[in-house]
């Protein structure tokens, strides 16, 4: 059966990547590496919209965040965690355990976190720094990351940000919004397979660098090392030359065609759900382009949902996380997607839904999402 892959990371990998990831393997330090590394990271910095250094790290997202919090949290110091879903409370975790003093602004999953709440929390306390998700996977939201990075600025607190689904797919200015540090990973906006994690890094960031014990996501020892070309470890040699392809593509589109490519992909597929009468649990908004969450129907646990269109037609989407598992399930449209990957999995879900005894006129979703493809242009 052919199958695929409609889930918010991984996502699908072009050819072109694919291909060059197939071919020989060189050695790392050799001349026939230097320039392809060279490439992807100049690349980064494009994509991240940053003059500093992007660090490349053999590591998922997560590892590449744990270079954020490994190299700014000094034990005992104030750090302010935004939390509103699974990413969020992970943060809030990985900060306490590298014993930061953290005060967390928890919101409930499904809630837009909201400047005004940052400032107000940083007036009671200052922090040193302000840890907040972009796309909260687990939820479908996104952030207003700029408003965020603003209030904690005018409090003196550096800001992180999380842009592991974001980066690629929807707006995020490292430079111009003043962005301390952007995580981000391989695996999804990215189109490329799982395994690489970056994390670009602003000068006061780097300067803000912490005592707490650190070694292969030591920042300093990254950045001497890239400078020289010359990797402070084997890198994935493979993965850099397929993270290379897939940043030429992006750029080949252009960011700002890609941004306004993910929100026509975010309108038609939550036309389509909607147009079977669904009711989406992530925001009906332009912003939301990374992942459309819905409420499964009443008395439908959303893992039939997620079983029945991989069982019957090879299609992998995601359930809810937590405590959203069984509530809600989960359509990515980031990378490598186009509208038609929206109808075909909007067409199987109409039809596993049919099975499942949802009452629908046929092919609404699929045309509902043509239309909202095409309409208005995105402002
Ligand atoms: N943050 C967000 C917003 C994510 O979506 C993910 C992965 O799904 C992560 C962090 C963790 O990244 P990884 O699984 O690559 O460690």
């Amino acid at each position: 059966m052919k199958q695929y892959l409609f889930t918010p990371g991984p996502t699908p990998v072009p050819p072109e990547v694919l291909a060059a990831m197939g071919a020989p393997i060189v050695h790392h330090r050799s001349p026939d590496f230097r320039p392809i590394y060279e490439r992807c990271l100049t690349r980064l910095r494009e994509v991240c919209r940053t003059e500093s250094d992007v660090l490349l790290f053999t590591a998922s997202g997560t590892g590449a965040f744990e270079s954020a919090v490994a190299n700014l949290v000094t034990p005992g110091e104030p750090h302010l965690v935004v939390s509103a879903g699974s990413f969020g409370e992970r943060w809030a975790a990985m900060t306490a355990a590298y014993g930061a003093d953290v005060d967390e602004l928890r919101y409930a999953w499904g809630e837009t976190p909201d400047a005004d709440d940052v400032r107000s929390r940083l007036a009671e306390r200052e922090s040193k720094a302000v840890w907040v998700v972009h796309s909260e996977t687990s939820t479908g939201v996104v952030a207003d990351v700029k408003a965020i990075a603003e209030a904690a600025r005018d409090c003196g607190a550096l800001i992180v940000v999380d842009a592991v689904s974001s980066l690629g797919a929807v707006r995020c200015e490292t430079d111009a919004w003043g962005l301390d540090v952007v995580v981000s990973g391989s695996q999804k906006a990215l189109m490329t397979p799982p395994g690489l994690g970056l994390a670009a890094v602003s000068d006061a960031a780097f300067a803000a660098r912490g005592t707490s014990p650190r070694f292969y996501f030591d920042w300093e020892r990254t950045r001497e090392a890239q400078r020289k070309l010359d990797a402070p470890f084997t890198p994935p040699v493979s993965l850099v030359a397929g993270l290379d392809v897939a940043l030429g593509l992006l750029m080949g589109e252009g960011l700002e065609a890609a941004f306004d490519r993910h929100v026509r992909l975010g309108r038609a597929c939550r036309a389509g759900v909607k147009a079977l009468g669904l009711e989406l649990f992530s925001p009906d908004e332009d912003r939301s382009a990374v992942v459309t969450a819905v409420r499964a129907p009443d008395g439908l646990d959303s893992g039939e949902v997620v079983l029945s269109l991989r069982d019957r037609f090879g299609i992998t989407i995601a359930n809810g996380q937590g405590e959203l598992k069984g509530k809600i399930f989960r359509i990515g449209h980031i990378g490598w997607f186009d509208v038609f990957d929206i109808t075909t999995a909007l067409a199987a879900l109409e039809l596993a839904l049919a099975d499942l005894g949802g009452d629908f006129e046929r092919g609404v979703a699929v045309t509902a999402a043509l239309e909202a493809f095409e309409a208005a242009p995105v402002t």
